[in-house]
């Protein structure tokens, strides 16, 4: 499951890791959803959450002192209607952070949307197979299903384009580039939600560029997991969204534990 590396220790010592932070009296159990929750699929309509991890989301959702949230570039509805089934305490965050109750003031960045918005249709237009997703703060440019040599010329160009749209700024993901408003990020979101709960205790699972500052972020003590390749910040790496739903079982698992040795007998 795990890969050994300089920042990637045991196993066995994420096991050990997992079982400590769940006797946090305030945990805060965060998670990016592409790649993560779910398998990447070549269209992020085709995408499912794993059930496990679905399941074990649901059971922390509702344990005494654990606040449970995704933080993920998709749109909100989009998680919303693929994770209806974990129930109202789990905070969603779409569109890498605009979309959330403290977001930052976006529309006032004088973010240039049209502009992002016709770059990537040019993009569009010169590389076959890629397309264009509009998203209530940004604009996708997707070519997962390219050829990777015949995108590199264009993606760089769009790059260079996406990096002077007035108010934007280019965050690059697996196979997807995006230009979203300034000053958006899942980092600032992440900041947001331990403002709101004050955990003693934080896990983030992520697997894309995007998620990089949210690893960067954790403090001593936290939990960050990268999947599919290390991350700097993260203290492990997993193979894919059935290595964190393991993970996510065992944190429900133990935090059950924990709340019963503590409940009136
Ligand atoms: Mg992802």
């Amino acid at each position: 499951m795990s890969r050994r590396g300089p920042e990637n220790p045991s196993f066995s010592e994420l096991v050990s890791a997992i079982a400590r932070a769940a006797r946090a009296p305030r945990l805060l159990v965060a998670s990016d959803f592409d790649g993560t929750l779910a398998p990447l699929v070549g269209h992020p309509s085709l995408a499912v959450p794993n059930s496990l991890a679905v399941s074990a989301l649901h059971r922390l959702c509702g344990m005494t002192g654990v606040y449970t949230a995704i933080i993920s570039g998709r749109p909100r509805a989009s998680l919303h209607a693929l994770l209806a089934d974990i129930g109202p305490e789990l905070e969603i965050i779409g569109s890498h952070g605009a979309e959330s109750p403290w977001a930052i003031d976006w529309h006032a960045r004088d973010f240039d949307l049209d502009a992002a918005r016709d770059i990537a249709d040019d993009g569009a237009r010169q590389l076959p197979g890629s397309w264009v997703e509009q998203k209530p703060a940004g604009i996708a440019w997707h070519f997962r299903a390219c050829d990777p040599i015949a995108a590199g010329p264009i993606l760089a160009q769009v790059r260079a384009r996406f990096a002077h749209v007035r108010g934007g700024q280019v965050v690059p993901g697996l196979q997807v580039l995006e230009c979203i408003p300034q000053g958006v990020s899942k980092a600032f979101a992440f900041e947001a939600l331990r403002r709101q709960f004050a955990p003693g205790c934080s896990f983030f699972f992520g697997d894309d560029e995007p998620d990089a500052d949210v690893f960067a972020a954790l403090a001593p003590g936290d939990v960050g997991v990268a999947v599919g390749a290390p991350r700097p910040g993260a203290g492990w790496t997993v193979a894919s969204p059935s290595d964190v739903a393991c993970l996510l079982l065992q944190l429900a698992d133990e935090r059950e534990r924990w709340n019963l040795s503590r409940s009136p007998r």
